[in-house]
């Protein structure tokens, strides 16, 4: 039987190799690799283009329900397709927060129908909220968000018991805790301090939260989990000394994993200049001292995952002048391929690594690895076509958030996304989302294996 799709004589991309081979698919997944193969139905000629993993970005803030004045599932998803991220993972500070079983089946039945691709849903790491997270994770919740600093939403931070039964909750039922790791009260102490001192230039609020509110709730944090025994994850780690904290903590044989921003890595603080507000984000936009920190910590594999943390705004919020009013986050996760490749381009970054961050490593961590994140025989086939030498610049017209303004717009990148497949249909081509929204949600391994009746 022929199979449905035959990718032909592209450079396979993976985490640890490149390989000039053919894709057969057969029913959305991957079922053979290699030269030579046999006619499909639909035939792609790849010769010339490099075909990497879809992107798997375990960290967007697709604002549904509750915010959908900044943006929602449609559009957010459409993003995510015309960028080649052909999984995202939305983070739980939607309205109401996703702190109930309850209201993560609410959510799940209110989004699930505008993805343009797939989609995994995380829970919320609460105040007393220990009793719904069997729930969460029976429902199919990929993990938990621990905001351990005040951000969009302004749900309270749990206090450390809270924390801790959470974190004991989410090693009983096998989920991963992700944390936003920033010390609460010292960086709204020091917030109050500026704002009361009369600044509201865009540099008080890199002020307001130095490296070491990061570092002391990193240094907690790792503490509790070692104890409670639970499976963690630093989103966007941003200094230097983070950095070293993670490595400590992996030194001692703990089980975590660690994230940068592709802002954290392409934007330093001489960027408020030019940018103002529109780049306020938590943590915030560093020296470049950390920036090239996290360049080292790339190279020397020490961090797993680079995500975009997609948070948009309307362009009335992105604009204002007023620090303390503007909000925190901008758009991303349309831009991050492009703005990689441009660096693998310049020789920062190679392909393999690219792919490891932002799709191997992701899908591991979060347990969906026998689907997401790499094209070997059994794989959903999500992929990209990508012409390696090809310049283009990217220009906030042409993004697909309900508002797109990024402070991207303007910037020469190197390496264009040519097509975009998810499970063998194709979802973006050119720039342009195609078809209906044909995402799905995920669940982990563990999750499906055990409704199966196997054992994970
Ligand atoms: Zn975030």
């Amino acid at each position: 039987m022929p199979a449905d799709l035959v990718v032909r004589g592209g450079l396979v991309v993976s985490h640890d190799s490149t390989t000039r081979c053919d894709i057969a698919v057969r029913d959305g997944k991957v079922t053979e690799l290699g030269l030579g193969l046999g006619a499909g139905i639909e035939e792609i000629d790849a010769s010339g283009l490099v075909v990497l993993p879809g992107l798997v970005d375990p960290h967007v803030h697709l604002r549904d329900p509750g915010m959908t004045e900044k943006e929602d599932f449609h559009f957010g998803t459409r993003a995510a397709a015309a960028g080649g991220v052909t999984t995202v993972m939305d983070m739980p500070n939607t309205v109401p927060p996703v702190a109930t079983a309850e209201i993560f089946a609410a959510k799940l039945e209110t989004v699930r129908a505008k993805a343009h691709v797939d989609f995994g849903l995380y829970g919320m790491l609460g105040q007393d909220n220990d009793g719904e997270i069997a729930g969460i994770a029976e429902l199919g919740g990929l993990g938990l968000k621990l905001f351990m600093g005040q951000t969009t939403g302004d749900n309270p931070c749990p206090d450390d018991a809270a924390i801790f039964k959470g974190l004991r909750e989410a090693c009983k039922a096998g989920i991963v805790v992700g944390v936003h790791a920033e010390n609460d009260r010292v960086l709204r102490l020091l917030a109050s301090e500026l704002r009361a001192s009369g600044r509201t230039d865009p540099i008080a609020h890199l002020e307001s939260r130095p490296a070491f509110v990061e570092h002391e709730a990193m240094t907690r944090i790792f503490t509790l989990a070692r104890a409670a025994g639970t499976r963690l994850h630093i989103h966007h780690i941003s200094t230097a000394g983070g950095l070293d904290l993670l490595r400590a903590a992996r030194q001692t044989g703990q089980d975590v994993s660690g994230e940068v921003l592709v802002a954290h890595l392409l934007l330093d603080d001489s960027a408020y200049d030019r940018y103002g507000n529109l780049i306020k984000l938590n943590p915030p936009i560093r020296p470049a001292r950390d920036v090239e920190a996290l360049w080292s910590g790339l190279d020397r594999a020490e961090i797993d995952v680079i995500a975009t943390d997609h948070a948009p705004h309307t362009i009335e919020e992105q604009r204002r002048d007023d620090v303390w009013a503007a909000p925190g986050g901008f758009i991303g996760v349309e831009t991050m391929l492009p703005l990689m490749l441009t660096e693998v381009a310049r020789g920062r970054l190679s392909l393999e690594r690219l792919v490891s961050c932002c799709a191997w490593r992701p899908a591991q961590i979060w347990n969906i690895a026998d689907r997401k994140g790499h094209l070997g025989i059994g794989a959903d086939a999500d992929f990209n076509l990508v012409e390696l030498d090809v310049e283009s610049t990217i220009e906030d017209q042409r993004l697909h958030s309900k508002h797109p303004i990024s402070p991207y717009n303007g910037w020469t990148t190197k390496g264009l996304v040519r097509a975009t497949y998810l499970r063998g249909m194709p979802i973006a081509k050119d720039g342009q989302v195609l078809g209906d929204p044909r995402g799905e949600f995920v669940t982990s391994r563990a999750w499906r294996r055990a409704r199966a009746g196997g054992l994970d």
